[in-house]
């Protein structure tokens, strides 16, 4: 069994990582690994933050580890809500307040194309390595469904009838960036050995 310490302290992106993981690969979040703090994301980029979180929780424990940041990306928007995805609706913002001002600031706007981008920042034996995936998909004009976190209520992916939060994890991890990022580093992992 290979064990990968993430570096992250959301519980939906580590369930949905190890569920996509091969059998002989488990997940340890940084809490169990002894990481107790709050990492933050200050950079402009989601390669900064995901290499920022991959660097602290490395040099704190002495580990290899591997981190990710996600953004959500619309056309009709430049590219918003995109690193700032998290913090979208402001400091205080939650799921449902993010979701409201995605809505809100595409109002009627016909043009829903948009894509998850998820960059995981591998660090092994000093190096880093890079792994990206990216998901297209549209924007609907409502909330729909309760499954998974975030965005997930209002993202449709290429190729589905349904938002990621009317899913289950494995419907999910075929479409997912996050999942496409993960199989990346797994191919390079077992490459490596
Ligand atoms: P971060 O990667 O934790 O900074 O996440 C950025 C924002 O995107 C947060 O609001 C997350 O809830 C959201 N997010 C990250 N991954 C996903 C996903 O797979 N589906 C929906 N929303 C996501």
């Amino acid at each position: 069994m290979t064990r990968l310490i993430f570096a992250s302290g959301n519980p939906n992106k580590a369930k949905e990582i190890q569920s996509a993981l091969p059998e002989k690969f488990s997940v340890i979040t940084m809490k169990e690994a002894g990481f107790l703090s709050d990492i933050p994301e200050p950079y402009h980029t989601l390669e900064e933050n995901a290499q920022h979180k991959a660097r602290t929780v490395a040099s704190a424990l002495n580990v290899n580890c591997f981190s990710e940041d996600t953004g959500l990306e619309t056309v009709a928007l430049g590219g918003a809500p995109g690193v700032r995805s998290a913090r979208y609706a402001g400091e205080e913002a939650n799921d449902k307040k993010n979701i409201e001002k995605l809505l809100l600031e595409l109002g009627n706007n016909n043009l829903r194309n948009a894509r998850f981008k998820t960059v995981i920042v591998l660090i092994l034996d000093s190096e880093e390595y890079f792994f990206t995936g990216i998901c297209e998909g549209k924007i609907t004009t409502s909330a729909s469904g309760s499954s998974g976190f975030g965005y997930d209520p209002i993202f449709i992916p290429d190729g589905a009838e349904k938002t990621f939060a009317e899913m289950t994890l494995e419907e999910k991890n075929r479409y997912s960036h996050r999942k496409k990022a993960l199989a990346k580093m797994i191919e390079f992992l077992i490459e490596k050995k």
